[in-house]
C-alpha cells in the first residue's frame, strides 16, 4: 500500500475524530481511580464515543473484544478490558482508537492509579519525553527515521528503559493502520521523506527492564516477557509546512 497524504480538508476531518479522541481520554484520566475496573472505563469510552456520532475504530477489528485497549503494569498494549479492579500504584495504558465519518483517530496514554514509584515517573516521564522528541522531528523535509531515531536517543539518554522494539506508530486517516510503519528505533536519514499532508501516528512504547514481550494465549495482550512495567504514549500527528500538529490535542493550528 502506498503511502497517501491528505488534503488539508482531510487533515480537518482525522482532526475531528482526534478530538474526539482527546475528549474520551479527558474522561478516562478523570473516572481512573483505584476502585474502578477497566471494563468501566471500556464502556464509559464506548459511550461517549458512540454518543457523538463516532465509532470505536479497535471493536471488532481483527476480532479485538473492545473499545479500547487497557493495559496494565507488566502488560504492554492491547490488553482487554476486564472485571479487575484497578489499585493503588498500579500503571494503567490506555489506546483509545475512533473512527469518525471515515476518518480515524488514534492515542494512548499511560498515568499511574494514585502515585507512581520513582522508577514507575522515570518510565512515564520518559516515554512522554521520546514522544515529544518524535514530534519534533516531524517536519517537511526530514526524513520519517528521524523520527525513530530521535525516540531511540531519547530513550538511551534518560538510561534505565528500553524501547519495545516489536511494535511501532503507523500512517493513520482513511483506515486505523496506513503505510507507512514507523520504527521507534533506527538511524536517521532513511526512509521516505516527510511532506505535507502525511499523518502519523507516533507511539513509543518502552519497558523498565528488558525489550523482549510476549502475546498471551488470548492472542492479543502483550507482556514483558521479564514482568517489568512498561509505559505507551501516542499521538496523532500532521506533518505541514508550518511543522507538527498535533491532532489529539486542542490546539487549533501547527507548533
Ligand atoms: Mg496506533
Amino acid at each position: 500500500m502506498a503511502i497517501y497524504r491528505k488534503k488539508p480538508a482531510e487533515v480537518e476531518r482525522i482532526r475531528a475524530s482526534c478530538q474526539l479522541v482527546f475528549a474520551v481520554q479527558q474522561a478516562l484520566r478523570a473516572a481512573i481511580a483505584p476502585g474502578v475496573s477497566t471494563l468501566e472505563l471500556d464502556g464509559l469510552a464506548e459511550g461517549m464515543i458512540r454518543a457523538r456520532g463516532g465509532r470505536p475504530a479497535f471493536k471488532g477489528y481483527h476480532g479485538f473484544p473492545a473499545s479500547i485497549c487497557a493495559s496494565v503494569n507488566e502488560e504492554v498494549v492491547h490488553g482487554f478490558p476486564n472485571r479487575r479492579f484497578l489499585r493503588q500504584g498500579d500503571l494503567l495504558s490506555v489506546d483509545v482508537g475512533v473512527e469518525l465519518e471515515g476518518y480515524y483517530g488514534d492515542g494512548a496514554f499511560t498515568c499511574a492509579v494514585g502515585s507512581p514509584s520513582g522508577p514507575a515517573r522515570h518510565l512515564l516521564d520518559t516515554t512522554r519525553a521520546c514522544l515529544e522528541a518524535g514530534i519534533g522531528q516531524s517536519r517537511p523535509n526530514g526524513h520519517l527515521s528521524d523520527i525513530s531515531h530521535a525516540v531511540q536517543t531519547c530513550a538511551e539518554a534518560a538510561g534505565g528503559v528500553a524501547v519495545v522494539r516489536r511494535y511501532g506508530g503507523h500512517g493513520i486517516g482513511r483506515a486505523l493502520h496506513e503505510d507507512p510503519h514507523l520504527s521507534n528505533y533506527g538511524p536517521p536519514g532513511r526512509g521516505p521523506r516527510l511532506q505535507p499532508g502525511l499523518v502519523l501516528a507516533i507511539e513509543p512504547i518502552l519497558s523498565l527492564g528488558a525489550p523482549e514481550v510476549e502475546v498471551a494465549e488470548d492472542g492479543w495482550t502483550t507482556r514483558t516477557r521479564d514482568g517489568s512495567l512498561a509505559a505507551h504514549f501516542e499521538h496523532t500527528v500532521a506533518i505541514t509546512e508550518e511543522g507538527p500538529w498535533v491532532l489529539t490535542l486542542p490546539g487549533d493550528r501547527p507548533r
